[in-house]
């Protein structure tokens, strides 16, 4: 049966914090590069054979680890989706039949332990439901895709209904489950869910973002706002800041008045709970300037950042998300570990966005010293994660980063960027 408890990352652990960047910062020439990647951006032969070691590596390692992990546990955040996702990732990167072939093993165990309770991505049964679509699809197993598909758009009903009490965010709620649908189009390279499923979700966030909005008082501020369990999370896992930059993305049926109406001045309100340093609080109120994670901080508001400067312009948006960048770089490298969710791995992927943004080579420096941190995995007396294997706790979240490293352009957050 299912009595784990929900991922709640750890906001209230406050035993965290950084361990002191070692590295020298970019110097802007071609010195400090060498032996990382040439002026084109271009990885040398001898970085790109570090990485692939190491990935070769953590995987055999992750294997053996996984065999004392929670058997029915489904999720993409912890469990088996994960690491279906982790191989499918390995699959489109080096092109190897046996790494779909791993996808497939661990997608079959995660579809027989769903969770019947929640609906999204990461902690729920879409995540297994669109990883398993895709990896079928890939096989040419048409049926079985379809099989799954079908079963994924059942969920969506549920999704969108005004009265339900799903939450908004992205681990447990509305977005978690948009974020499915969209994977499915990005993996099938075709419409293969209509845009209008994806547009009625946005509809229904909108709506209970307005709702909330004034109930709460905070329309004269904020027109959208939103709540998990009881408080306003600003990040991108739970929070304002991953709600927003869904909400801006170009095809999800936005309309042009409710991005200026609505949602700009939402997202101008995030900006507005900057702290001095260029973090921000993990909630709405929290003057504790501690939390550098994708979950909480400067590393998730980051893409909302981005995302709001392609979209409205304006380089208070642009500087914002560059000052985000500089507390990655000084505080970015946790004691938490090596993880995507609040891990270096996580932490290097807001440089790999700046990087595909503006083609700094700073950027792509700074994702590469943080790859160097995790070459070293393990040697920093980091603490263990509860799920030390897992995509987003654990080490196959850092496997995934690695090989993300061997093409930064087309790098992306797993089960977050788009
Ligand atoms: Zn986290």
């Amino acid at each position: 049966g299912q009595s784990k408890s929900l991922s709640i990352c750890g906001k209230r652990n406050m035993e965290q914090r950084a361990i002191k960047n070692p590295y020298r910062d970019y110097e802007g020439t071609p010195v400090c590069t060498q032996g990382l990647f040439d002026q084109q951006g271009r990885l040398t032969p001898d970085f790109a054979g570090r990485l692939n070691n190491k990935i070769g590596e953590l995987l055999a390692r992750m294997e053996n680890g996984l065999k004392s992990a929670d058997p029915g546990d489904c999720t993409g955040y912890t469990g088996w989706a994960g690491i279906a996702l982790l191989y499918l990732h390995l699959y489109n990167v080096y092109g190897e039949s046996s790494f779909l072939q791993k996808a497939l093993d661990y997608v079959s165990r995660s579809l027989r332990c769903l969770t019947r309770r929640w609906v999204t991505f990461l902690c729920g049964d879409a995540g297994p439901l669109a990883v398993a679509a895709v990896v079928y699809h890939k096989l040419q197993r048409k049926q079985e895709a379809e099989d799954c598909l079908n079963q994924l758009l059942r969920l969506h009903q549920s999704v969108v209904k005004g009265d339900s009490r799903l939450p908004d965010e992205m681990l447990y709620g509305r977005m978690g489950y948009l974020y499915s649908l969209v994977f499915i189009n990005q993996q099938f390279q075709q419409e293969k869910i209509p845009m209008q499923y994806i547009q009625l979700i946005c509809d229904a966030v909108i709506a209970s973002g307005e709702n909330l909005s004034k109930k709460s008082r905070h329309q004269e501020r904020s027109p959208l706002m939103y709540e998990w369990y009881q408080e306003y999370y600003v990040g991108a896992a739970h929070g304002l800041a991953g709600i927003y930059y869904f909400l801006m993305q170009p095809g999800f049926g936005v309309s042009e008045d409710k991005l200026v109406r609505l949602v700009k001045p939402s997202v101008d309100y995030v900006c507005q709970l900057k702290f001095p340093s260029g973090n921000f609080p993990p909630c709405i109120g929290d003057t504790r300037d501690l939390l550098v994670h994708w979950c909480h901080g400067s590393p998730g508001v980051i893409y909302m950042l981005i995302q709001a400067y392609k979209v409205y312009g304006g380089e208070h948006y642009l500087s914002d998300a560059l000052q985000c960048a500089e507390v990655i770089w000084q505080r970015g490298l946790l004691k938490k570990g090596y993880g995507l969710c609040h891990g270096a791995a996580g932490n290097a992927y807001g440089f790999l966005a700046l990087y595909k943004l503006t083609q700094d080579p700073k950027f792509l420096y700074r994702a590469c010293k943080f790859a160097e941190w995790c070459l070293d995995y393990g040697k920093h007396g980091c603490r263990t994660p509860d799920t030390p294997f897992s995509l987003f706790e654990g080490m196959a979240g850092t496997i995934y980063f690695l090989a993300d490293m061997l093409q930064p352009l087309r790098s992306k957050f797993p089960a977050f960027e788009l």
